[in-house]
């Protein structure tokens, strides 16, 4: 017998309780459609489409929230369209950062466990738009209690990027998502949970049911592919970077959850010996991986997994002396981005800023950095259709499904950057973004405006 959510809901408060589900899974894109807006033809740019790493002049007319027309001529204006002279400069996509913390970046870890959680999220609402004003129009949250913001972004409440949100990062006892302190019970010992896991934050799991539960419980949150921790990390004091985290059963009880939702599971892990668990137990993306063998490299390309890495340099996170001995080992990204490319292994871009309010700016300095290893355009692809790629892994549970990401091509997302000078020459224009990104439009609605209307 089939009995369906909807007959299992009868009462009033779970009545109202479902188009908020709705909402969370992004099933309903906002406000913005119900009040039609005029079409927008932007004219006399210079088009990057995310693909080519080439500009070239074009037009590119917006209906709604998609791209409805790209010409290297010109377009006749609908009726009613606003015509945006761009003046020659630069159209492209809005950048995408596969590993962002909404709510980790912008908060200490006093704000997180000792705070009144209203503190926590304002300013991960405040922080939310910052980002998108740095031209980020899509994250991936590689953990955190993100869900309500993701619905009250996606429902134009507040300004911010699309968010392909993980939920708490599903961790062993004593792996890199247990912040408990050494002589905390943990519950599985018959504890309490702590506040990172009260708040959603961190899930502490040990075993194939545990696992199982943790995992299917972001599913239900609204998860687009969940995250686990699968060795030691630099800002958590319990685990060495040389430990392995969850055995191969409980890797494969995460990933079977996963692929039973249509979806991945991403892995916090740096280490060869981790990495190499990691992939032949299943999981998709390998997020830093700093410490990769060109052998476990190519294994990745050839299974199809993403090393996700960060181009960390000493200092972008605030660190104790202890945890900068533990991030020694991690400090070479330069050399591991350089080998996976010449293992043809997909590489995504993605920043991991932590528990620094005061440096989240360092977002787009990450971003330019990358263009050491990949180059300008080879990073501008990265940025955008490279990690929309990685985005499209998340199948059935990708909230934006309905459309492309990355790319300005006819029927693609309508999310976009107008940039002054161009960053296919020199990547630093994107750092001031303040001064450099003329317009900024996601779902077909213009965040920032500078230009004459
Ligand atoms: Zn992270």
């Amino acid at each position: 017998m089939t009995i369906s959510r909807r007959t299992l809901l009868t009462t009033a408060s779970a009545a109202l309780l479902l188009p908020a589900v709705a909402r969370a899974q992004g099933q309903e894109q906002g406000q913005g459609q119900e009040q039609p807006q005029p079409a927008i033809l932007f004219q006399n740019v210079r088009l990057f489409d995310g693909i080519s790493g080439a500009l070239r002049p074009a037009s590119l007319l917006v209906r709604g929230d998609k791209i409805a027309e790209v010409s290297d001529g010109a377009i006749i204006p609908p009726d009613g369209a606003r015509v945006i002279d761009g003046g020659n400069r630069v159209l492209m996509p809005g950048l995408i950062d596969a590993h962002w913390h909404m709510v980790f970046a912008p908060n200490t870890m006093e704000n997180m466990v000792a705070a009144d959680t209203g503190l926590m999220y304002a300013y991960a609402v405040a922080e939310a738009e910052r980002t998108l004003m740095r031209g980020f129009t899509t994250i991936r949250d590689t953990g955190g209690p993100t869900f309500g913001l993701k619905q009250a972004i996606d429902a134009d409440g507040i300004p911010g990027p699309r968010v392909f949100p993980s939920g708490a990062l599903v961790s062993q006892t004593a792996g890199h998502g247990d912040f408990g302190a050494a002589y905390e019970r943990p519950v599985s010992l018959g504890g309490r949970t702590s506040r990172y896991e009260d708040i959603g934050a961190f899930a502490i799991a040990n075993g194939v049911p545990e696992v199982e539960a943790a995992v299917r419980l972001q599913f239900k949150r609204g998860a687009s592919q969940c995250k686990i921790a699968m060795g030691g990390g630099v800002i958590s004091d319990s685990d060495p970077i040389d430990t392995l985290q969850y055995t191969p059963d409980e890797i494969t009880a995460a990933v079977n959850v996963a692929r039973d939702w249509g979806t991945y599971i991403c892995a916090h892990v740096y280490t060869d010996e981790g990495i190499r668990r990691a992939v032949d137990n299943g999981v998709m993306s390998i997020e830093h991986g700093h410490i990769a063998s060109p052998e476990t490299l190519a294994r990745m390309a050839e299974k199809g997994v993403w090393l996700s890495i960060q181009p960390f340099e000493a200092g972008d996170n605030p660190l104790t002396p202890e945890q900068m001995a533990k991030a020694e080992p991690t400090s070479h990204w330069d050399k591991v981005a350089a080998a996976a490319r010449d293992a043809g292994t997909r590489v995504a871009f993605g920043t991991d800023l932590l528990f620094s309010p005061d440096t989240t700016d360092l977002q787009s300095d990450l971003f330019v950095r990358f263009g050491q290893v990949f180059g300008n355009a080879g990073t501008l692809m990265i940025g955008t259709s490279g990690n929309a790629d990685l985005m499209q892994m998340s199948g059935e549970r990708n909230p934006y499904k309905d459309a492309a990401l990355g790319v300005l091509k006819p029927g693609a997302w309508a999310d976009m950057l107008l940039v002054d000078g161009d960053p296919t020459q020199d990547l630093a224009v994107l750092t001031d973004h303040g001064r450099n990104l003329a317009m900024i439009m996601k779902n077909g609605k213009l965040y920032k405006d500078t230009l004459p209307a």
